[in-house]
């Protein structure tokens, strides 16, 4: 099969990979309908997480089962389904208390590498989702985006608990963030503040249901956020960059007694204690266990009720992934799609 593979900063290519097999009965084994580039894929790229390539890529997928484990029972070969980032068996303490991606027994697919035709996915059935139906095809984005960037952007409002007669700011408008939005949307959220200065990425989270846009940054993001809440802050702030400056400027934005969910990866992130004891701000994040949220997102996207799909505004072919990562880094992209 063709898979990508990371061999240093900057550098993906496309290649011949084995294709996966059965190694543990509880695995399923997928062709991928398709697949795409994350954020956090750009931390290896641009050399700030370290690279031991060559290192196949990707961590979201959705497609046919192909086959399936002697020890797996739900999941049936020509099902459509869906999987998160992490493998998880959605059966332990763990996992039944909502936190999947914290399994005793997860298992991270960005190192089997989803950018792929085929990818092999362990705990089938406690990973994977099915539809219905295989869906028609103009679903399959919307679908694809519930594997991490829907779900990771619904975890960071349901931890920031957005819903209603709240006002809601969201800090990054990545893919994550403009999803947090249209998450926030969904639970009822009064007012939903996005915090974005690129004009296409505004358009989005307008349709999305953002009511303000704040094109403010650090301090002064944080002076707009308190002037559009009669001084107080925001009772919920979704965090979702993971750089100091975002932590900040989302920890700063929110109000005594308001819940920050921060969702984007955080990298040499240190909080000053002091000043976190004196802010009465309650703080949930992580990586964002998406299987929670998968059949409520799944039966949204079957019955139309909302269109996550519209965060991928660059469609390529696989054997163009390099340009892929480029378009992203450059922010060219908000989100590239691979087409198989
Ligand atoms: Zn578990």
């Amino acid at each position: 099969m063709r898979g990508a593979v990371l061999h240093a900063p900057g550098d993906v290519r496309l290649e011949v990979r084995d294709d996966p097999t059965i190694v543990e009965p509880t695995d399923a084994i997928i062709r991928l309908s398709a697949t795409c580039v994350c954020g956090s894929d750009l931390w290896p790229y641009r050399g700030i997480e370290a690279v031991q390539g060559p290192a196949p890529m990707g961590h979201e997928y959705v497609g046919i089962v192909e086959e399936v484990g002697s020890a797996v029972s739900a999941i049936k070969p020509g099902q459509f389904v869906i999987g998160s980032f992490f493998a998880s068996d959605n059966t332990c303490e763990i996992c039944l208390a909502g936190y999947q991606s914290s399994c005793i027994h997860r298992e991270p697919m960005g190192i089997i590498g989803t950018q792929a035709e085929l990818t092999r996915v362990p705990l089938a059935d406690g990973t994977l989702v099915g539809t219905p139906d295989p869906p028609p095809k103009d679903l399959i984005p919307s679908f694809l985006a519930a594997s991490d960037v829907l779900g990771t952007g619904w975890f960071g409002a349901v931890a920031a608990k957005a819903g209603p007669g709240k006002t809601v700011a969201v800090v990054g408008d990545g893919a994550v963030g403009l999803l947090a939005v249209l998450a926030a949307r969904h639970l009822g959220a009064e007012r939903i503040i996005a915090m974005s200065r690129h004009v296409p990425r505004q358009k989005l989270a307008l349709e999305f249901g953002a009511t303000d846009i704040v094109e403010e940054r650090g301090d002064e993001g944080v002076a707009r956020i308190k002037e559009l809440t009669s001084g107080l802050g925001a009772h919920s702030v979704i965090e979702a960059v993971g750089t100091q400056e975002s932590m900040m400027q989302a920890i700063r934005s929110c109000r005594p007694g308001g819940h920050v969910g921060y969702v984007g990866v955080l990298h040499d992130v240190e909080l000053p204690g002091e000043e976190m004891f004196f802010s009465h701000v309650h703080l949930h994040g992580g990586p964002a266990p998406v299987r929670r949220f998968l059949p409520q997102l799944v039966d949204l996207i079957w019955n139309r009720e909302i269109d996550p799909g519209k965060v991928f505004d660059l469609a390529l072919p696989l054997d163009d992934v390099a340009e892929g990562y480029h378009a992203m880094d450059e922010r060219r992209a908000i989100k590239v799609l691979l087409e198989l």
